[in-house]
């Protein structure tokens, strides 16, 4: 290891009672009562420890009135992560000007022990509150940094998030040493077990470590994808996250632990351990305009890739011969399929719909939106059943695919609901797609147990050439207006809002062009 600039002469220590509680929890012979001792001395960890021992978050069976009673009830392996918790809380704790970026540094930490609880526990509940452990110090050494000077250290991160260099590198220069160097010093001093420091250390990859046995791996692995879900969750690269979190996830081989199973879960915990833990979940993205900002992410490095950028991406993608790149391929498609029918799903049309929208803005080229609906399907799900329901879905979705042309986008926007996104198309055009797609639906033979059920749909469309970024909202809006034109005038039939301007702004309903099914 390399010895520490003269600016870190003295390497950053992790708080008393910490190096004792790991102390503790390392040495399988430590007698129970030596965590009461410990817990004893400290009125206030005291306190919270029987508020936690009487929380929902670690429901114990019956109400505790004492200490002794909830430590003995409790177990040493899951009490001394919560010990530890309390610690790092309270050290992270500070007052002055800095305090949100140790705010900050806390939730992360949280986010990330959580995550390692909830994917180490197919594992076993110890082996649970192992990796509760280890993802609680796998950051440890940026703590110490921030605690010996936060201006410096802030300064650090700023640089290197401005890409002017890697923050590994940034810190060499400044500090001789790396956090996650510092990271495994310091839990070297505190004396943790080999095979947590051997852990720890396998999951930083300038190390370029394995470990020898199986367990110490799978700690690793577990405090991997525990990491790359706290970078999804609180970090400003969530679509790269995302794919590294589902990579290591799929590397770790068990079908239980899925993407929505682990944030569930995960969100339920912190949810619970808010006031306990000093942490505001509330400040963590809403869970469904993360996962959409995630796929935007990487949207654009798709695009990247198909238009032959690759020198664009980011390193972490093109490495080990590219197989996250290919991950995030898998994902966009994964992510963008309606169940259903398999057709776009509206996540999908969304990021066409954005993307279109600056092609044709640059290019100044008319763009159009196309909505369908299926007419009484709600009587029709009420006369031939649900299941009937969905294979009609399933029909429709499929011939409207048939017909829309491979430079169009069909998706299944909700429900019974279908959208279409065209460009280079003039108004006259958009008549006569719109009529195709309805008679297609028209003269479908859709039967379902031997049931003949007619179906028809009704369609709004909109068109007009973009004069800002976020035109594609309001059309669609117009084009859902039209549709309910549509509905209004009798169902069965195509209404083109084909006013000459597309104001931006305009919020009167449009004056529509009609075709029927009679004309
Ligand atoms: P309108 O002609 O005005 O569009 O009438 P509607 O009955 O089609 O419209 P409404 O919005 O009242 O009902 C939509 C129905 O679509 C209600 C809902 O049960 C059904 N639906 C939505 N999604 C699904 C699905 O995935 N499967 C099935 N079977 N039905 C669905
Ligand atoms: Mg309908
Ligand atoms: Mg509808």
């Amino acid at each position: 290891m390399r010895k520490p600039k003269a600016s870190l002469t003295r390497l950053p220590s992790l708080p008393t009672i910490a190096i004792e509680v790991l102390r503790i929890f390392s040495d399988p012979n430590a007698p129970i009562q030596k965590v009461a001792d410990l817990v004893q001395a400290d009125p206030a960890i005291a306190t919270k420890l029987l508020k936690a021992a009487n929380s929902s978050r670690f429901g114990l069976p019956r109400e505790v009135a004492n200490l002794r009673q909830a430590i003995a009830l409790m177990g040493k392996a899951k009490v001394t992560p919560i010990i530890l918790s309390f610690s790092l809380a309270s050290e992270s704790i500070e007052s002055e000007e800095h305090a949100a970026v140790f705010k900050r540094y806390w939730l992360r930490t949280f986010v990330q022990a959580t995550a390692g609880e909830v994917i180490g526990s197919t594992y076993g509940p110890g082996f649970a509150a192992e990796c509760f452990t280890l993802s609680l110090l796998a950051g440890i050494g940026q703590l110490g940094l921030l605690k010996q000077g936060a201006e410096q250290y802030i300064n650090c991160v700023e640089r290197a998030e401005s890409g002017e260099a890697s923050l590994d590198s940034i810190e060499r220069e400044v500090y001789g040493m790396t956090h996650d160097e510092i990271t495994l010093e310091m839990l070297e001093q505190s004396g943790l077990p080999k095979r947590c420091i051997d852990a720890i250390a396998a999951t930083i990859p300038s190390l370029n470590f394995t470990p020898e046995d199986e367990d110490t791996i799978r700690l690793a692995e577990v405090t991997s994808a525990a990491d790359a879900f706290a970078r999804y969750l609180c970090d400003a690269d969530c679509g790269l996250a995302l794919v590294v979190f589902q990579d290591r996830l799929a590397k770790m081989e068990t079908s239980v632990l899925t993407f929505d199973y682990v944030t569930s879960e995960v969100r339920e915990k912190l949810d619970g351990s808010s006031a306990l833990f000093d942490i505001d979940p509330t400040t963590l993205p809403d869970p469904e305009e993360l996962l959409q900002d995630a796929l935007d992410q990487l949207s654009e490095f798709t695009e990247r890739m198909n238009g032959g950028q690759d020198h664009d991406l980011p390193d972490e993608l093109l490495a080990e011969n590219g197989r996250l790149k290919q991950r995030v391929e898998d994902l966009i498609r994964q992510t963008s399929t309606d169940a259903l029918t398999g057709i776009a799903n509206r996540g999908f049309f969304d990021i066409r719909l954005n993307e279109l929208t600056q092609q044709c803005l640059r290019g100044q080229r008319r763009m159009g939106i196309a909505v369908v609906d299926i007419d009484h399907f709600k009587s029709v799900n009420d006369t031939y059943g649900h299941q009937a329901g969905d294979h009609i879905l399933q029909d429709v979705a499929s011939t409207l695919s048939q017909v829309v042309r491979a430079n169009e986008t069909l998706a299944r926007y909700g429900g019974e609901e279908f959208a279409v996104l065209m460009e280079d198309i003039q108004v006259d055009g958009m008549n006569v797609m719109g009529e195709r797609l309805r008679k297609a639906i028209a003269e479908l033979k859709i039967s379902f147990e031997g049931k003949h059920i007619p179906v028809t749909i009704s369609i709004g469309i909109a068109t007009g050439i973009p004069t800002n970024d976020g035109f594609g909202l309001p059309l669609f809006a117009r084009a859902d207006a039209a549709l309910y034109s549509a509905k209004q005038d009798g169902r069965n039939r195509v209404c083109v809002d084909n006013s000459p301007v597309a104001d931006f702004e305009r919020v009167s309903p449009p004056i529509p062009v009609k075709s029927t099914a009679n004309d």
